[in-house]
């Protein structure tokens, strides 16, 4: 199914336009840095990218409002994340129309963006006061061993163009309440959106006497970037994106001995037991599989079906599949938007080629749409694929809509089969036997960093930890304690019996 006709550039433009000024955001000016949109595929504005000296001068500014910032008492600086999520709040609609303009989600998942830099700004101000230290038990009498949590500095994020502002909003959110300022370089392919978040942060920091410089904006491409992860002012990298760039940001700053934090690929798969609830698990496989038109960091991958459900469950997906409205991601009846570009679609056509080539089968989805009103945008049916048992190409994370089906006999052997990718990001199992589900949350089990119950991997809440494992990069963000990697603890020992008493027994003097 193909949704309404598509929106116009000139239509996006204006729109894209009115979401910056209701903001309060500078119209965009420049020639260096083109903002396109993945509706129409086609050019909406040009921009000034960051110079050498433009991410000079931002870490310069960012380290001075840190000397001031470190001290500031954490629970006021979460008056200035309040804020900011109370201004999130009043420009919900226009940073989604961003992101949707940008990104090409459709309507409902880029409001879900936003909810979700909403609940991190929550969830940090809450956190403004229980940054707690631990006291420990000392061998010595008279003594006291704490661990006492500082901030660590500039904070350096980088991010990928699939979450546009939700990814800034974890790391930023919770850097400012920990103490460290931030200079962002968002991806070169959604600086609109960027622009609009720092200018609302700015604005959140005038109102509450922060001082501006907590935040900088650096738009650019890599070369912007790659500044950020040669200076060694600044204290954490944090990336998000393929693991291509994990890879060279974490060996450049490794480099220096900086810290980074990596967020990168993912290749997530669902088990599908033989007690497992189709009705549940059918609308759960589409969403982690087919939404976000395939291009999240989560989006399911890999369905490893017990042989005896293999044929049902591919029936029930094929219909489904069969009528997944593809289009205008500002359409409501819309579920599947464009891809961000031709080149990621060249991407998917090259992968199902390789299945072809492999043994394999495409049960549904793979043809491209609205090539001829929309000639320069990627929209494609999301596939479903039956891959051959040695393709190569199942390992690899392909940044589409393509769900490879797989089959297994035993458990043990779906489960092998589940950790046998470079990448650990995400995983689920749907079972209704208990004994199945607690297997594959063990040390046996999944070997990724999320790893879900009847539910499907994509669509994390920010109260957990999120990241994943191996060629994902091993970081985690967002909620539980991912605050103590935008921190520095100190060790304390403090001696009031008036005695040197040595640690371990050792006698001196
Ligand atoms: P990308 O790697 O092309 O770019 C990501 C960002 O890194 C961009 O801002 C880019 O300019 C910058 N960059 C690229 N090379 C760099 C270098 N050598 N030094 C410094 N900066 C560099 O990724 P993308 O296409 O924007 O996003 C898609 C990828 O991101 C997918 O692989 C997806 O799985 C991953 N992703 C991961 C997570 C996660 O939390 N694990 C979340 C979102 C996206």
């Amino acid at each position: 199914m193909t949704s309404t006709a598509l929106p116009t550039t000139d239509d996006l433009r204006a729109r894209a336009l009115t979401c910056l000024r209701n903001i309060g955001a500078r119209a965009p000016e420049g020639d260096d840095l083109p903002a396109r949109t993945p509706v129409t595929g086609e050019p909406l504005f040009g921009l000034r990218a960051a110079t050498r000296a433009d991410a000079d001068e931002a870490v310069t500014a960012a380290r001075a409002a840190f000397l001031t910032w470190r001290t500031t008492p954490a629970p006021r600086r979460g008056d200035l994340v309040r804020r900011l999520g109370e201004l999130l709040r009043d420009h919900k609609g226009d940073l989604a129309d961003l992101v949707t303009v940008e990104a090409g989600k459709i309507r409902s998942e880029a409001l879900g963006e936003i909810q979700e830099m909403i609940d991190i700004c929550d969830f940090a101000v809450g956190l403004s006061r229980q940054l707690y230290g631990r006291t420990i038990a000392s061998e010595r009498p008279g003594h006291r061993l704490a661990e006492t949590w500082h901030p660590l500095g500039v904070v350096g994020v980088i991010s990928a163009f699939n979450f546009p502002a939700a990814v800034w909003s974890w790391n930023t959110a919770v850097a400012l309440v920990c103490g460290d300022t931030v200079v962002w370089k968002p991806s070169e392919l959604t600086p609109l959106t960027s622009l609009a978040c720092h200018h609302l942060l700015a604005r959140a920091a005038d109102e509450t006497g922060a001082p501006r410089d907590v935040h900088r904006l650096l738009l650019g491409d890599r070369a912007v970037g790659e500044r950020l992860v040669d200076d060694p002012r600044v204290a954490l990298v944090s990336a998000t994106g393929s693991t291509r760039m994990g890879r060279e940001v974490g060996q450049r700053v490794a480099a220096r001995l900086g810290r980074s934090l990596l967020e990168l690929g993912g290749n997530n798969a669902a088990i599908v037991t033989p007690s497992a609830d189709l009705d549940l698990a059918v609308p759960s496989i589409v969403f982690a599989a087919a939404g976000t038109a395939g291009q999240r960091c989560t989006t399911l991958r890999r369905l490893i079906v017990h042989r005896d459900t293999a044929d049902t469950l591919a029936e029930r997906l094929t219909e489904v599949y069969g009528r997944l409205p593809v289009g205008d991601p500002f359409d409501d009846t819309t579920l599947v938007g464009p891809l961000i570009s031709t080149t990621a679609l060249d991407a998917m056509h090259h992968a199902l080629g390789r299945v072809r080539a492999d043994g394999g089968e495409v049960l549904a989805g793979g043809a491209r749409r609205l090539a001829a009103s929309a000639p320069a945008a990627a929209y494609t049916e999301p596939a479903l694929v039956r891959a051959g048992e040695q393709s190569g190409v199942v390992r690899e994370e392909t940044f589409a809509p393509i769900l490879y089906l797989l089959t297994y006999d035993t458990l043990d052997e779906a489960i092998a089969l589940h950790n046998d990718v470079p990448q650990g990001l995400s995983s689920s199992i749907f079972t209704r036997d208990q004994r199945e589900a607690e297997l594959f949350l063990s040390a046996a089990g999944s070997d990724c960093g999320i790893a879900n119950v009847n539910i499907g991997t994509s669509g994390a809440e920010i109260g957990g930890a999120f990241g994943g494992e191996k060629d994902t990069g091993g970081g985690r963000e967002s909620g539980s304690d991912a605050w103590k990697a935008y921190m520095r603890a100190a060790t304390s020992t403090v001696n009031y019996s008036g005695e040197l008493t040595l640690a371990q027994g050792v006698s001196f003097l």
